[in-house]
């Protein structure tokens, strides 16, 4: 009796796992703005159910901490997705599975372009992060600016999706959203002696949060090769954002639209995406040694004279410099001014 029970045991657990799957619905980007439901397939995701891979895991909740004015995330709860194999596709079977395996598929997408384009790096330097939590914006918002989906830096190196931000496209599972936010991580890499003494409580720059969101945003609109990549209309770059105006604001992204506006500019004219994004992080890096002498202001805007020489250094184009005046009116010292 005895044997014939462990012999159909074995069995019957097999039966339960005749579903497999290669593939796991998500969010999947069409491009000008437009996802669609549908299989896609993350190799980096090495254990779908759990949400877990080479990028790190997912949690539900955890919680932001301040201790001694320092912040620390609190672990949330291993995940269990509820879930059907239909025809060789993971269907997760709520709106919690569907918008994680989203972050995580678009997160292994913007980290997969960067390591085949040179960036093997820095994209080591950032994952795996310590989490990607999916967790009520209260539990975190009280320790950052508000935002809809965070990056968590300055030691934690954590992805927060907030469960309550989800309506339309969920945010946490729009490709635009996750490259921005996937940005930020690059930026603290990026921008590391300066993140730091900006930690230290002696910045370098004032108002590095405007050219951290700027950077962000040009990170989605050129990885991604769309405008329309940010889902907020005010952020478009084709708009004539300018730092006119906005010089002095309390808001990061009243300046980081015109950086990113900028290097739509620098797009358009060379029709190039991809070097228009090595440019970007070339200035980046020339801002960030730029901070540490005698010639800067400690204006966050002089980014734009990095930008402009960057860009300049392959777009032959009177129009770049005309591009330039009119997103910075205040910058002197190239085309003329
Ligand atoms: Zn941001």
């Amino acid at each position: 009796m005895t044997g014939r029970f462990l012999f159909v045991l074995p069995f019957v657990m097999l039966l339960g796992c005749v579903d497999t799957f290669e593939q796991h619905l998500a969010y999947d980007y069409l491009g000008d703005g437009v996802h669609e439901v549908a299989p896609v397939q993350t190799p980096a995701l090495a254990d779908t159910v759990s949400v877990k891979g080479e990028l790190g895991s997912a949690s539900f909740g955890g919680r932001l901490r301040v201790s001694d004015s320092r912040l620390f995330w609190q672990d949330g709860a291993d995940i269990t997705l509820d879930y059907v194999v239909d025809d060789g596709v993971f269907v997760p079977t709520d709106d919690q599975g569907l918008v994680l395996l989203s972050f995580y598929h678009h997160l292994a997408g913007v980290r997969d372009d960067l390591s085949g384009r040179g960036w093997q790096d820095d994209m080591d330097a950032i994952f795996p992060v310590t989490t990607i939590a999916w967790t009520p914006e209260q539990l975190v918002s009280a320790a950052t600016p508000i935002e809809n989906a965070a990056y968590l830096s300055g030691g934690i190196n954590a992805f927060i999706l907030y469960e309550d931000a989800n309506n339309n496209i969920p945010l946490g599972a729009h490709a635009g959203v996750v490259r921005h936010e996937f940005g930020h991580a690059w930026f603290q890499v990026l921008m590391l002696p300066v993140v730091e003494r900006a930690l230290n409580g002696d910045p370098v720059v004032e108002d590095l949060r405007a050219v951290n969101e700027g950077f962000a945003d040009m990170v989605a609109i050129l990885s991604l090769d769309d405008p329309m990549a940010i889902p907020f209309v005010e952020r478009n770059p084709r708009l004539a954002h300018t730092t006119d105006g906005f010089t002095g604001s309390d808001d990061p992204y009243s300046l980081g639209v015109v950086f990113a506006g900028f290097a739509w500019d620098a797009r358009v004219l060379s029709n190039d995406a991809e070097q228009t994004l090595e440019l970007t992080v070339g200035a980046l890096e020339d801002f960030r040694e730029f901070l540490f002498t005698e010639e800067s202001d400690g204006t966050a805007q002089q980014f734009g004279l990095m930008l402009y020489d960057r860009y300049s250094s392959e777009i032959n184009d009177f129009r770049l410099c005309q591009a330039w005046r009119i997103r910075f009116p205040d910058l002197v010292g190239r085309c003329g001014r």
